[in-house]
């Protein structure tokens, strides 16, 4: 039985534009994936192996999991989501060996599974893992040699013009007041990731709600409101 317990089989529906900012790594992400697919012959020309893996890493709430369902979507693949019994592959630390009684911890067998079953990937199943992590320093190396996850690509938090982006993604489909301007409120959102100015945007609808239960829009004043109660939690360690 594979160790490998919680899989599920998706259809995500996460477009390219449904991600503000990113574009070298939607390009990147592109680029690794469509190829292989589209020119397979030029592969077979000049002897090069389409990955098989790649690792998203960067901060929490920045995108790395839409990239991968985007990536899924847009390029008619199926999604299979794994989840180790720990949760993400972070559950994967250089703790192989290293169990406390001096036997196999279960993150070696996990992880001897998983090796096993990235080695036993035939490229010709058109099958790519992609793989999430806050921690790539704690990744055994032995998951990242060529031919498993050999391709590293870094999502990092957003920068103003992406901040700019994801708002417009978000404010679209809120009632906003016509002094609501993604450009002001990013203004004032440096250091928030992607997952936060979402969570921000909620805040400042229950704002609005608070201030008037019937209320009909959400004007600058309660995103201000909004900002006064949230602190972002990305902290310097986490960025590259
Ligand atoms: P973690 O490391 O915590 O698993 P992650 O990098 O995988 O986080 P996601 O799960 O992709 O982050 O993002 C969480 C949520 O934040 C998304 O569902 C989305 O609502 C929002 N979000 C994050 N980044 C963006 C972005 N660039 N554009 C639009 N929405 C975003």
């Amino acid at each position: 039985p594979s160790a490998l317990r919680e899989i599920m089989l998706e259809v995500p529906k996460v477009f390219w534009e449904d991600i503000g900012g990113q574009h070298e790594v939607k390009q990147r992400l592109r680029e690794t994936i469509e190829w292989p697919m589209k020119n397979p012959a030029s592969f077979k020309k000049f002897n090069i192996k389409p990955p098989k893996g790649i690792l998203l890493y960067g901060p929490p709430g920045c995108s790395k999991t839409l990239m991968a369902k985007a990536l899924a979507t847009e390029s008619g693949l199926n999604f299979i989501a794994v989840k180790g019994p720990e949760d993400e592959i972070d559950a994967l630390a250089i703790t192989r060996g290293a169990g406390s009684d001096g036997g196999v911890s279960v993150n070696d067998r996990v992880l001897s599974q998983l090796l096993t079953e990235l080695d036993g990937i035939d490229i010709l199943l058109k099958v790519i893992v992609v793989a999430a992590t806050n921690r790539p320093d704690v990744i055994d190396p032995a998951l990242l040699r060529p031919g498993r996850i050999d391709r590293l690509l870094y999502v990092g938090p957003p920068d103003c013009d992406s901040i700019i982006e994801i708002l417009k993604i978000k404010l679209r489909k809120m009632s906003c007041d016509v002094d609501v301007s993604a450009e002001k409120l990013a203004s004032k959102l440096a250091g928030y990731s992607g997952a936060e100015i979402v969570s921000l945007c909620q805040e400042a609808g229950l704002v609005a709600m608070e201030e008037d239960n019937n209320a009909l829009k959400i004007s600058m004043k309660h995103f201000s409101l909004a900002i006064k109660r949230f602190t972002p939690r990305i902290n310097k360690e986490m960025i590259r």
